[in-house]
């Protein structure tokens, strides 16, 4: 009898201690997703910088080529007109009068290319600058969160090595049989044993019968519930009170007492 009573505490507070560790690495599994969530935004932030600053270097070089272009037009203007002073006859002032509108035509749009290249640079500039500021802010909050999510992680490693610890001796006074099958249960990621509370198995909310729980009361057998298949499990502290919620309490004695 005391040794199913033990099986069903060991096995109790093996789950307790195991939900305590799967909570101590749950919380260390959110900060490292937090951490790398933050890398990951410092590296977009990185690449879009990049790619301002590879578009700048275009657009540079561009500008330099549409300033080449610009020079050349001003020089064909130039010779076209120092031509035009010499030259002479109706028809041949004509055709470089053409020359010369056809060639003030491109050096506009020469001059114009070149403008829009220069204002195209100064606003990439002007957000590699502010991709700069960012990504380095970034940066700077990420090493400090990296900072605190190392000595984090190395806490919860350590607590939960203690936990282990705590939880070796107590699984090892729980037989091979129930820890096998409590151990398919967390595999599975269930919890293997549920608490009685008013009659009730508090794994799948279960109701219990009155042999049920005399059954548990008596603790000759582990008990398991008949719909989750749950070990159940009863606080020695709420025996009285489950008694008193299902009646049994008061109809056992009921005979002896003065109706
Ligand atoms: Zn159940």
């Amino acid at each position: 009898m005391a040794v199913v009573r033990d099986q069903l505490e060991a096995l109790w507070r093996l789950q307790q201690l195991d939900v305590e560790i799967d909570a101590v690495a749950a919380r260390a599994a959110r900060i490292e997703g937090e951490r790398r969530a933050r890398a990951a935004a410092v590296e977009s932030r990185a690449a879009i910088l990049a790619e301002a600053q590879q578009r700048l270097k275009t657009v540079e070089f561009d500008r330099r080529s549409a300033e080449k272009d610009l020079a050349a037009q001003e020089a064909a203007v130039r010779k076209i007109k120092s031509r035009e002073a010499l030259s002479a006859g109706a028809a041949v002032y004509a055709a470089r009068e053409k020359d010369l509108a056809k060639e003030r035509q491109r050096l506009s749009v020469a001059e114009t290319r070149v403008l829009s290249l220069m204002e195209e640079a100064d606003k990439l500039r002007e957000s590699t600058v502010t991709l700069t500021r960012e990504r380095d802010q970034a940066a700077e909050a990420l090493a400090a969160f990296s900072r605190e999510s190392a000595a984090a992680a190395e806490a919860a490693t350590a607590e939960i090595a203690k936990l282990g610890e705590r939880r070796a001796p107590i699984a090892a006074a729980v037989s091979a049989d129930w820890l096998a099958r409590y151990d398919r249960f967390r595999e599975k990621g269930k919890r293997a044993v549920a608490e009685v509370r008013a009659h009730h198995c508090a794994a799948c909310d279960a109701g219990l019968t009155l042999r049920d729980l005399g059954a548990l009361l008596d603790a000759k057998t582990v008990q398991t519930c008949r719909a989750c298949g749950c070990v159940l499990y009863l606080d020695p502290a709420r025996a009285a009170e489950e008694l008193r919620l299902s009646g049994a309490g008061a109809e056992k004695p009921a005979p002896g007492k003065p109706g």
